[in-house]
């Protein structure tokens, strides 16, 4: 079983780093974010850690908002240490209350709830008995602000030694400070784009009063992950890992390359249920475009004979092409491995390459409640029984926009960065009901057209998600004067900012007449073309 190993360089000791504790609020990530976004480097932990295992110093501090009231028995509390890191601390929402808590258990449930917009007003303290630093947070922002509330708590009075430095109508605590340290509260939440001078305020608490520096960049990164991953792997040790295509795996395995040349081994396993001439094409950019040590196993035949009659439960496609992937990977690992002992210049092969995001990573760590176990982060490492290979995870630190930068400062090719993701079964679920050869080849055909004509109107980067299926059923037309019964293939377009919800794109007729021609002059098999008009919920973006 795979295990994570100490990181040498960890970026929270080469960067300024903002610790964010999270309370389970719905937008904890949303405030990583935010500081990303101001070039500050920031990393999420759940409110429970203990600060004494924390093997870094943050620059500041970050308390979320959270769905429980500070007052019951079983809510979560910060480890008090906080108060004793001797770095600011900025309290959003429940956090606010968090800190007023700790300062005298001042917090009750309010007789009215706070939802939506709110108009703060900003009180300044000038230079006077605080030093002025109490103002410091609400600094160029104008006297009064639009913010955005979502809490049913108050204070029920300001705790000692604080002063208020923002009120709304219903909350007469919306901002408060500490008269001598860097403690600031404030009720509403900055990270939301309901406010919309949030990010001035999180500007001003991690840049003016932290003090971190503003050099969170993708070429710094670069640099300091190369360097990271040398030290990781040693001289002479390899590393495998897959590679699909799309931009996480290609960025990864770009960056391994950098790191350790053709000690990174790259495979493809080509399902046959890939995008028309898509092994190909990725075979062409990873190995001449790129330089990337790879590997490409066709195990068509394998995949394709085990999906034969498997016909109405897509569950089961889902299982048998994971499965088979797992058996076909751990193959060509182990041969790889045997091949790449003995050279002088590498060692064993003792690392797996997962292109792992920071979402993956928030999801596994943040805070579930009280009495939920975190859920441990997932990672395919036992699928390599018996070669003990140690995860490398280049990625975990970034977002999805983040490793499209750095794609794009390792000279990937945009379309490839941009690609619209592809679902492992790949086509198999886009053929409804039994995959054959023969149903392959009608949809990799018609979803080459429908792609082919979006690039071509210019709405392939607006389109989060575009894809034909073929659906298990036939239909009557007419062709060439002659009576046909034939397939038809359903299109499906999306535009999504988090793939949790979706809504259909409007294309024009024009462009929708346009592709429905090509593909029946174009494809054999199919005399009709749908368009699917679903939003997810309640559909899901693919179609199995
Ligand atoms: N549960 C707390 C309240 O209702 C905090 C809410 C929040 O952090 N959004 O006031």
């Amino acid at each position: 079983m795979a295990t994570a190993t100490a990181d040498p360089i960890p970026p929270h000791k080469t960067f300024d780093t903002i610790l964010v504790l999270d309370f389970g609020s719905q937008y904890s990530h949303l405030i990583t974010r935010r500081l990303r976004e101001l070039n500050v480097y920031c990393e999420m932990l759940p409110c429970t850690q203990k600060l004494a295992d924390l093997e870094w110093t943050p620059k500041g501090v970050i308390l979320s908002g959270g769905p429980y009231s500070v007052y019951w028995d079983d809510a979560p509390h910060v480890d008090p240490a906080v108060f004793d890191l001797n770095v600011p601390i900025l309290g959003i929402c429940y956090g606010l209350q968090e800190i007023a808590w700790n300062f005298g258990k001042n917090v009750l449930a309010g007789e009215k709830r706070e939802y939506g917009h709110a108009y703060l007003k900003v009180e300044r303290h000038g230079d006077g008995e605080t030093g002025g630093h109490v103002d410091k947070l609400f600094q160029g922002l104008e006297d009064d602000a639009e913010v955005w509330m979502s809490h049913g708590d108050k204070l029920s009075h300001l705790p000692d030694d604080f002063v208020t430095i923002a009120t709304t109508k219903n909350a007469p605590w919306a901002g408060i400070a500490h008269t001598s340290k860097p403690y600031y509260g404030i009720q509403f939440h900055p990270e939301v784009t309901h406010t919309p001078k949030g990010k001035e305020v999180l500007k001003n608490f991690a840049v003016n009063i932290c003090q971190a520096k503003t050099n969170w960049t993708m070429s710094k990164f670069v640099d300091q992950e190369i360097a990271r991953i040398r030290a990781l792997v040693g001289e002479k040790g390899q590393v495998i890992g897959a590679v699909s295509g799309g931009v996480d795996s290609t960025v990864a395995a770009k960056l391994m390359q950098e790191a350790i040349g053709d000690r990174f081994h790259a495979v493809l396993v080509d399902n046959g249920v890939l995008r028309l001439n898509e092994a190909q094409q990725v075979k062409e950019t990873l190995t001449a475009g790129l330089g990337i040590n790879l590997t490409v196993i066709d195990a068509s035949e394998r995949f394709l004979g085990r999906l034969k009659g498997v016909a109405d439960d897509p569950e089961k496609k889902r299982k048998i092409i994971g499965n088979t992937f797992i058996e076909i990977f751990q193959e060509t690992a182990l041969k790889i491995a045997e091949e790449a002992k003995g050279s002088d210049k590498a060692g064993e092969i003792e690392w797996l390459l997962q292109g792992t995001l920071y979402p993956d990573v928030i999801e596994s760590i943040s805070f579930k409640g009280p009495s939920a176990t975190i859920k441990t982060h997932h990672n395919v490492g036992g699928l390599l029984e018996g070669m003990h290979l140690k995860l490398i995870e280049p990625l975990r630190e970034l977002f999805k926009d983040e490793v499209r930068e750095l794609g794009t400062n390792l000279g990937i090719p945009e379309e490839l960065v941009w690609r619209h993701p592809f679902p492992g079964p790949g086509i198999a679920i886009r053929v409804l009901g039994e995959v054959t050869p023969e149903q392959v080849r009608i949809a990799r055909e018609a979803d080459y057209i429908f792609i082919e004509e979006i690039k071509a109107a210019g709405l392939y980067r607006k389109i989060s998600q575009a894809f034909a299926a073929l659906l298990p059923v036939k239909a009557v037309g007419v062709m060439g004067d002659k009576r046909v019964h034939e397939q038809v293939i359903a299109l499906r377009a999306v535009e999504t900012s988090d793939f949790m919800t979706a809504d259909w794109y409007p294309f024009d007729g024009a462009f929708l007449k346009q592709v429905s021609r090509r593909i029946v002059n174009e494809v054999n098999g199919v005399c009709r073309v749908v368009y699917d008009i679903t939003s997810k919920p309640p559909g899901t973006i693919e179609m199995e």
